[in-house]
């Protein structure tokens, strides 16, 4: 029998690291919902709805019909990749720059909406794994497993800074850690969905733990 399974926590926690593994090995669909958040905030930044100074929140609330969001499997990578009004945008929903805009425009009631009902529809036949903040509360709040996954600040962030510089990006470290701390905050504090622990989430701490160890523990939980 396929089951829904729900993972949420923090910024770069290795949600996704484990999300992935887990619905490759039950041939499950992952579904990276944060990556849904950030294509809305490429396309906002994209139209000049948001910047440093601004956020021309009515305009974005008016645009978002005709965004159009959808993930395609990629063989060759094993999972699926993002794409924005068809457009692959995997690597572009990545850089600080829109990490830094993103908890600001998942803070609009009206995009969580229209994301929630497609991250629904898609989790509608069973079989997936979804990772993000809302998932357990809000999406899928019958999900048949639950893990709530946390890691120091400090961990997070050098775990985001090295990803960044392997794919070439110039940051720093500082900046990241920033990130990282400020989308915490407006991640637990926002109005609508706020990030917290599900009552029946399972809490993993992977500050010190391998992601072979984290495996096991979540393969044993799946297997229960
Ligand atoms: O998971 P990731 O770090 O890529 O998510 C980026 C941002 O998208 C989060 O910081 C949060 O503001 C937002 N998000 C959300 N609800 C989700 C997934 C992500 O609000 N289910």
């Amino acid at each position: 029998k396929k089951i829904t399974i729900a993972i949420d926590g923090f910024s770069s926690t290795g949600k996704s690291t484990i999300a992935k593994q887990l619905a490759k090995q039950l041939g499950y669909v992952y579904v990276d919902s944060g990556a849904m958040y950030r294509a809305v905030t490429l396309y906002a930044m994209q139209n000049n709805f948001i910047g440093e100074t601004y956020f021309k929140v009515e305009t974005l609330i008016e645009q978002l019909p005709t965004i159009d969001i959808s993930f395609v499997f990629n063989e060759a990578l094993g999972f699926a990749e993002v794409y924005l009004n068809g457009i692959n945008v995997e690597k572009n929903i990545r850089t600080l720059e829109v990490s830094g805009f993103v908890s600001k425009v998942a803070a609009v009631p009206e995009v969580r909406k229209q994301l929630v009902d497609q991250q629904r529809k898609i989790g509608e036949n069973k079989g997936v794994v979804m990772d993000g903040r809302d998932i357990g509360t809000v999406v899928f709040p019958n999900a048949d497993l639950k893990l709530f996954v946390t890691a120091s600040a400090g961990t997070r962030a050098e775990r985001r800074y090295k990803e960044l510089i392997e794919r070439g990006d110039r940051v720093d470290y500082n900046a990241v850690l920033k990130n990282v701390q400020e989308r915490d905050y407006m991640d637990s504090n926002r109005k609508d969905s706020p990030l917290v622990k599900a009552k029946d989430a399972i809490e993993i701490d992977n500050s010190n733990m391998s992601v072979e160890e984290q495996f096991e523990i979540i393969s044993d939980l799946v297997n229960k």
